[in-house]
């Protein structure tokens, strides 16, 4: 399927949305879900779209993020996406928007936003660098770490405060 065709579907399905966050990010979800198979194998895995069809959104901080589904939704209109890649790209983008929040330093070593994370086996949160792969502690060391980061759940993010809210 062309990625224009793609994106049509994409916007009759999703676009006419005028609800909660949640709510629009479920909406994507069944969407995803049913268009998987339009992604080669790599793509889904580069992206991570299997995750992010199923992922259960109830353990994450969605009221807290900042996706603003409208704001996404303009964007892709104004600069649709020219290929398979990047469409997947941009889903896990607002996706990630959507169920992480964002710290409020920045990375040690590129000076972009990062996310926060949690390293589950270790039991903390980890700030996730947006642009290259620095991943931080809460105390602004380097982690170094090989297990795979999760987003942190509500019950971690509100734990860890001071990383994120501006107090
Ligand atoms: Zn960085």
């Amino acid at each position: 399927m062309r990625v224009q065709t793609l994106l049509s579907d994409f916007f009759r399905e999703v676009s006419s949305f005028t609800g909660e966050r949640r709510e629009f990010l479920e909406v994507l979800q069944r969407w995803l879900n049913a268009k998987l198979r339009f992604w080669n194998k790599e793509t889904r895995a580069a992206w991570g779209l299997e995750w992010i069809a199923t992922a259960d959104l109830a353990p994450y901080p969605v009221e807290l993020a900042t996706l603003s589904p409208e704001v996404e939704l303009a964007q892709i209109k104004k600069y649709p996406p020219s290929s398979l890649d990047s469409f997947g790209m941009f889903i896990s983008e607002i996706f990630w928007e959507g169920i992480t929040l964002e710290a409020i330093s920045n990375c040690n070593n590129c000076g972009a936003g990062m996310r926060i994370m949690e390293a589950t086996e270790e039991d903390i949160p980890v700030l996730e660098c947006k642009q290259c792969v620095c991943c931080q502690r809460a105390n602004g060391q380097c982690w170094e770490g090989d297990e795979i980061l999760r987003p942190a759940t509500t019950q971690r993010v509100l734990a860890c405060r001071e990383l994120w809210a501006v107090c």
